[in-house]
């Protein structure tokens, strides 16, 4: 039995009705731009983040971008940002003009580390973006804090994490603002590309409404410069009909997760990650080497509500990650590697400044080492456990 990476058909047919439904509201309307759809998306998703404010865009890409140039960051500002995350949250500050820094992330939950991105603070930095990957939050509690101390915008990299919180709070309401995607593989998953911003400040959300179309207000009068951000109402439509069956989406992961911790922590050579070991890297080595570990398995914290957009393993050893994902591919189990390159490291973010790029070297590990195997919400524990015999055969 082939188990696919993902399968947007086994979410998506299922309600092929509704989105057909929605579909044919949007055709008979007429409406193609903005609107009552696109309105209706917006409320709804503020409700789920609890935010005063949603501004759906184009991707989550252009809401990190117009969420920069809503506070003016560009040329001669430095923002700080996790060097092990998708390109966009490097690439959206770098087109500001502003100076992407890099900074390392934690061994055990994969986030931007604090204490690492206050050492990299000077006089020039306006904002840090912490990313909330793989469907765990970031410690915002020391992020809000560095915040605080240094007057820094807060933009929060929810792409992977729509509807997961920390502590209470749900991604996207505790800084500034929180950035989101629908790219179809997205725990939201859209038809197309697709993005959100929420805030709950009154004047950022204005100005993240007037950007987003080319900065006008009035029509054809322009106080600043924006950019064609829409995201369409047809999109919105089909978006609203998804987000009515979110919860069992979000359950399904969680349900999936819990499966292969729950048995693959049985297998001899594979560890759950320990949260002791949060941005204590060489504590995490030590306990590795101990325990003989060949893989380990990622771990919610406690105090948060993980979403689970990867499961992402880490396989230790030299070469042994290559070595794993040839065996599942050839087992027909659908893996990929999120992310095997830095930003520190990529050809087009050589001209940044040495500082930005040094001391990440969890991050370089990282990226040796990771491998996200399935786990959409529809899969069968028939696939869980081919996927878990498939990882078991390479062990033994
Ligand atoms: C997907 C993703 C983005 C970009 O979203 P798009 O909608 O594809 O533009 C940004 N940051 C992270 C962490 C992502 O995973």
């Amino acid at each position: 039995m082939k188990v696919p990476l993902l399968d947007v058909n086994a979410q998506n047919l299922p309600i092929e009705e509704e989105l057909s439904e929605a579909w044919q509201r949007v055709l008979q309307s007429g409406r193609f731009i903005l609107g009552p759809e696109v309105d209706a998306f917006e409320e709804e998703c503020a409700r789920l983040v609890g935010s005063a404010h949603a501004v759906a865009v184009s991707s989550g890409t252009d809401a990190l971008l117009a969420a920069l140039m809503a506070r003016g960051i560009g040329p001669g500002d430095e923002v700080l940002v996790p060097t092990f995350s998708f390109f966009a949250t490097g690439g959206s500050v770098w087109r500001t003009g502003a100076t992407p820094v890099f900074v390392d992330v934690c061994p055990v939950c994969f986030n931007i580390d604090p204490d690492k991105a206050a050492a990299k603070v000077t006089g020039r930095t306006r904002a840090i973006i912490p990313v909330h990957l793989f469907g765990q939050a970031a410690d915002m509690d020391k992020v809000m804090g560095l915040a605080l101390e240094h007057d820094l915008m807060v933009i929060e990299d929810a792409a992977q994490s729509f509807g997961a919180r920390h502590r209470a709070c749900p991604c996207g309401s505790i800084g500034d603002v929180g950035c989101f995607s629908f790219f179809p593989s997205k725990n939201l998953g859209g038809f197309g590309d697709g993005g959100l911003i929420t805030t709950s400040d009154d004047e950022l959300a204005d100005r993240l409404r007037q950007l987003r179309n080319h900065g006008m207000n009035p029509k054809y009068y322009h106080p600043m410069v924006g950019g064609n951000f829409r995201m369409d109402a047809l999109q919105c439509a089909l978006l609203r009909v998804k987000l009515r069956h979110y919860p069992e989406y979000g359950a399904g992961r969680r349900r999936n997760a819990n499966y292969y911790t729950d048995r693959m922590s049985q297998i001899p050579g594979v560890v759950v990650a320990d949260p002791k070991h949060c941005k204590c890297p060489a504590a995490q080595q030590e306990a590795i080497t101990a325990a003989d570990a060949g893989i380990i398995l990622p771990v919610a914290y406690p105090h948060n509500e993980h979403i689970w957009n990867q499961y992402t393993l880490r396989v230790l050893g030299e070469g042994r990650r290559d070595a794993l994902r040839k065996h599942l591919t050839e087992a027909g189990v659908g893996c990929d590697i999120y992310y095997p390159v830095t930003m520190d490291r990529q050809e087009c973010f050589a001209a940044t400044p040495e500082a930005s790029r040094s001391d990440c070297e969890v991050a370089h590990r990282l990226a040796g080492e990771v491998l996200s195997i399935p786990v959409y919400p529809e899969l069968s524990d028939q696939q869980k456990d081919e996927v878990i015999s498939a990882i078991a055969g390479f062990l033994g």
